[in-house]
């Protein structure tokens, strides 16, 4: 099983900047996003257990999940919340699990928003955590995405604090400055995960 680098951090903190970054060194990356977006593509078991479940209205025009109309469903109810998660958490984990196994890079970074909130700590050997202030947070996500300063604030009130995130990671990566210099820094990090990756082959 190859050592897997979890890599975490709130809304619009830098996961991807800083994932592109490994990757670019050759590294996987196995994103839980990703998988969970795959597992309800047209045609999979699990979106039509969904649609037999909620109907057909949850689905747009061209087949796809319309995710917007099942988070609406699923908010402020409970039981409908805990009957998809009931289906999907299962098939995320084993495809997670599949994926990072898989993986043939000396080791692989799991790329995981809501890591620490869906208590994925098990997965991973290292946690690695992006790290921006709040309103630099706020700054670039509005930057990026658009939208009102109290959306994305609801969204980061919803994760888990920066306090904890910091207290849980074995490393982290300070993205304040500017993208160039993260570079440094990600090689420094690769150059260290290489050789704990050795240490456990050995
Ligand atoms: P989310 O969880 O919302 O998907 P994320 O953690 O993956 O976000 P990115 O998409 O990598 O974050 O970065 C958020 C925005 O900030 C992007 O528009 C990105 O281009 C920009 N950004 C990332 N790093 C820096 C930086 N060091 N300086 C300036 N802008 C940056």
């Amino acid at each position: 099983k190859p050592l897997v680098i979890g890599l975490t951090g709130g809304i619009g903190s830098g996961k991807t900047t800083v994932a592109n970054g490994f990757a670019a060194l050759g590294i996987e990356l196995v994103d839980a996003d990703q998988v969970a977006r795959a597992l309800v593509e047209p045609g999979s078991a699990a979106l039509q257990q969904i649609v037999a479940h909620f109907g057909e209205e949850l689905l747009q025009t061209d087949g796809q999940l319309d995710r917007a109309a099942l988070r609406a469903r699923v908010f402020s109810h409970p039981a409908e919340k805990d009957w998809l998660n009931q289906l999907l958490h299962p098939l995320i984990r084993t495809e997670m699990q599949r994926q990072l196994l898989a993986a043939r890079s000396p080791y692989v970074l799991f790329v995981a928003p809501l890591l620490l909130e869906n208590k994925l700590q098990d997965r991973i050997d290292r946690l690695l955590v992006v790290d921006i202030p709040q309103p630099l947070q706020l700054q670039r996500t509005l930057q990026r995405d658009g939208g009102s300063e109290q959306q994305i604030a609801a969204i980061m009130a919803a994760q888990i604090s920066r306090e904890q995130r910091l207290a849980a990671a074995d490393d982290i990566i300070d993205n304040s400055a500017e993208p160039e210099q993260l570079s440094a820094r990600i090689a420094q990090l690769h150059q260290k995960y290489l050789q704990l990756a050795n240490q456990r082959a050995n």
